[in-house]
């Protein structure tokens, strides 16, 4: 298997073994020594075989991303698909690949993605129209029209990142001794771009007297985290939790902050859990941002 590519020196097309691509290489055309780019330095550059080696898949995932490509997909990448099919000429390289999930890969078949890309859209659309909707919004007691969450968002310094349709959070899942469960209230896919913290800023109010805790969490967008462990010591992810302790009818607000670290193409889901211990707790009015 050989790594094209165009030599630094003279720019004109050269190729090692593959295996040889980290050493010093003599350029066939122009005899002199150079290092071979790496694919992440050279998007252009390919091998002669179908089957790309997993150093090309990461670069991709970290060009693009680990999520499928289709506009609206928040598949998880299992695969990567050719955007040009070999068969009309397109290279196993790093700009000519691209991430998508098992349905879209299977959908996709060997078409250009150009061609294909109109009618993968088009299913999309037609999913959302017919799916129920889960838009973020703030919910006021007031007869106030809703009004998304990313208008809402408090002014936090930095860039304001776009937030996604929520999806369908999955039901609780039981922990079968009678314990309460944390409800996941909402959650957010972020569109793209690093976030490093996520701020809630929420007006509460508690029906009865009791207690109950807040957590903010996020985990890089894809993973699974077991809700059901939210609160003990063995849930693995990011989280902050507040405890709430009041009586009957008491209001108040909080804002919590959570930093993260880089994430795989710096995207994160985000979420709001409530557990709730009898106090009948509600969330009035709240605003979700991601920021740099
Ligand atoms: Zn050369
Ligand atoms: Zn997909």
């Amino acid at each position: 298997m050989f790594w094209n590519y165009n030599c630094p020196e003279c720019h004109r097309p050269t190729s090692v073994d593959w295996t040889h691509r980290e050493a010093e290489a003599v350029c066939r055309r122009c005899a002199k020594t150079h290092y071979p780019p790496t694919p992440h330095e050279d998007h252009y550059a390919y091998i002669d075989e179908l089957k790309w080696p997993p150093e090309l898949e990461e670069a991709v995932i970290s060009l693009r991303g680990a999520i499928c490509a289709v506009p609206g997909c928040y598949g998880e990448h299992t695969t990567l698909v050719f955007r040009t099919p070999p068969t009309e000429g397109g290279q196993t390289s790093v700009d000519n690949l691209v991430p998508v999930c098992a349905r879209h890969a299977v959908s996709k078949g060997n078409r250009r993605w150009e061609e294909w890309i109109v009618e993968a859209r088009q299913e999309m659309a037609d999913q959302k129209r017919d799916a129920p909707k889960f838009e973020v919004t703030i919910t006021r007691h007031d007869a106030k029209p809703e009004t998304p969450a990313a208008e809402f968002a408090a002014p936090l310094p930095g860039l304001m990142l776009p937030l996604a349709t929520m999806r369908t959070p999955r039901p609780p899942k039981t922990s079968g001794t009678g314990q309460p469960l944390a409800e996941i209230k909402l959650a957010v896919p972020f569109l793209r771009g690093p976030s490093s913290r996520i701020t809630f800023n929420y007006d509460w109010k508690m029906l009865k007297s009791g207690k109950c805790q807040v957590f903010l969490l996020a985990w890089p967008r894809g993973d699974d985290p077991d809700i059901s462990l939210l609160g003990g010591p063995k849930y693995p992810g990011f989280q902050i939790a507040k405890d709430h302790l009041g009586v009957k009818d008491e209001k108040g607000n909080n804002e919590m902050e959570l930093r993260l670290p880089d994430s795989p193409g710096g995207r994160w889901t985000a979420a709001v859990a409530v557990l709730d211990q009898g106090c009948d707790f509600q969330l009035t009015e709240y605003a979700l941002a991601a920021t740099r």
